[in-house]
């Protein structure tokens, strides 16, 4: 299989080098040249799959011969064995046609661990295969340092630094952090908000001497192979639920696009998904964007489902890839028009492509408590802020009642305690193994945001 980027401008890479570039060099994000597709026979046949089969058939054309059907085997029964409900994606049910997908069952409780339990144990073993090592560097605002970490802690060829705003993440997101204590993860409290973080990993990436000496890589969410991860829950849901001879809408909390972009590929893959729905908080980027028709930038509002605060959806480059027929000339020049004006207004027959797949509703905070409330009240399950902001969209924006609608749980309520309390008056508990989070060792180094020491740090710890 080859990958291709955006833009158009850098080379077509095998699937081992789009895993370890992360951002093609032409400032676009990599996308298979085509996407492998299954009959509706084929899907049938896989309804009695466990969970890690599914990811192998589902996954394996993708990767063509990069990897063996070994080494991908070993690859996938490691990520998936770290999950701690059987089943590893469950359904619950909530109402007659309506579900939730329970994404939150792995070690820190966010569906972020899907794909990052899994690159990281794909990355060590291409970096074994090439005997080489990197520094593995990232900003979070709370929940993709932890799941990062998670997926690289005690591989020794990826040094990880995560950095994170010293004070302003809560108390469970920091001890997630911190209370992994492996030789080859670094924490580091930076003196500072998330924007400063970010600016510090920005700048060291496009630091082409550091970059370069250090193999710095990203293992943020444009990296192709978490977005390849994703794809499996998606045909086992529909497939509990009578896929391929029924079809099923998802509902996905949504951020950079990463995740509902991987249920659209997985319909690509002929899955019949009937609608796709974007939930977003207030920062509405996406939103406005299928309502109005123009993408255009905001600045970011705090609200109850911080892993959504964000300002643009850097993964949406990829659907307009296929909503402008594939042709890379004409995004290069849409995304530069967005770097200079911070918008752009989509055309006619792009713009009529995405509402015919997706719908998108912006939910705000209020009406985000009051599902976590009349959810509970209804049904006794307890949902953190952004798995309310899903079934809250889910439930306005569904229209067809006889197909099923599945919104994704994409963290645990415990990791969320304070939202949940304020809206169910109960306390979420954590699951048996962080029942003891709060008595756990921490180590983390709080620095100044200073540039020249944050390189120091990186040098001097990265072995
Ligand atoms: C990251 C995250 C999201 C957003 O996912 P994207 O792939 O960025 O759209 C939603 N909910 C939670 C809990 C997250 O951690």
């Amino acid at each position: 299989m080859k990958y291709i980027s955006t833009r158009g401008h850098a080379p077509q890479l095998g699937f081992e080098e789009v895993v370890l570039a992360g951002l093609a060099s032409d400032g676009g994000l990599y996308v298979p040249e085509s996407i492998p597709a299954f009959s509706l026979p084929e899907i049938a046949s896989f309804a009695p799959l466990s969970y890690r089969e599914l990811a192998m058939r589902i996954m394996s054309p993708f990767i063509g011969d990069a990897l063996s059907k070994d080494e991908l085997t070993r690859i996938i029964d490691g990520a998936y064995d770290s999950f701690r409900h059987t089943a590893i994606a469950p359904l619950a049910q909530l109402d007659t046609n309506e579900w939730i997908l329970e994404l939150f069952h792995g070690p820190t409780l966010a569906f972020k661990d899907f794909a990052l339990q899994f690159l990281g144990r794909l990355v060590d073993h291409l970096l074994i295969r090439r005997d080489e090592r990197v520094v593995v560097l990232g900003a979070t605002s709370g929940d993709t340092g932890s799941a990062a970490l998670a997926g690289c802690r005690g591989r020794d060829r990826m040094q990880s630094f995560i950095l994170f705003p010293h004070g302003r993440v809560s108390e469970v997101q920091r001890r997630q952090m911190t209370t992994m204590t492996d030789a080859n993860i670094h924490n580091i409290a930076l003196e500072g908000t998330f924007d400063d973080c970010q600016d510090v990993v920005k700048t060291l990436f496009a630091d082409a001497e550091f970059r370069s000496k250090h193999h710095l890589v990203a293992v943020n969410s444009i990296n192709w192979a978490r977005i390849l991860a994703q794809v499996v829950y998606y045909f086992y849901a529909a497939l509990r639920l009578g896929a391929p001879a029924k079809a099923v809408s998802f509902c996905v909390p949504t951020g950079n696009f990463g995740d509902i972009f991987a249920g659209y590929i997985a319909r690509q893959m002929g899955l019949p998904i009937h609608r796709l729905i974007i939930a977003t908080n207030r920062n509405d980027i996406l939103a406005r964007c299928l309502h109005t028709g123009t993408y255009s930038m905001e600045g970011v509002t705090p609200t109850l489902s911080p892993s959504m605060d964000i300002q643009i959806s850097s993964n949406f480059e990829r659907l307009l890839f296929d909503l402008y027929g594939r042709d890379a000339a004409r995004l290069a020049t849409l995304m530069a028009d967005f770097r200079t004006h911070r918008s752009f207004t989509l055309e006619a027959q792009p713009l009529a492509d995405l509402r015919r797949l997706f719908d998108a509703l912006a939910v705000d905070d209020v009406a985000t408590q009051a599902t976590m409330r009349t959810v509970y009240e209804q049904t006794g399950q307890l949902l953190d802020p952004h798995t309310a902001v899903g079934v809250a969209a889910a439930r306005a924006c569904h229209q067809a009642a006889s197909v099923p609608i599945v919104t994704l749980a994409t963290a645990h309520p415990a990791k969320f305690p304070d939202a949940v309390r304020g809206a169910c008056r109960v306390h979420p508990a954590l699951p048996s193994h962080l029942s003891d989070l709060f008595e756990r060792a921490e180590r983390y180094d709080v620095l100044k945001h200073d540039l020249a020491l944050i390189k120091q740090f990186i040098e001097a710890h990265k072995q």
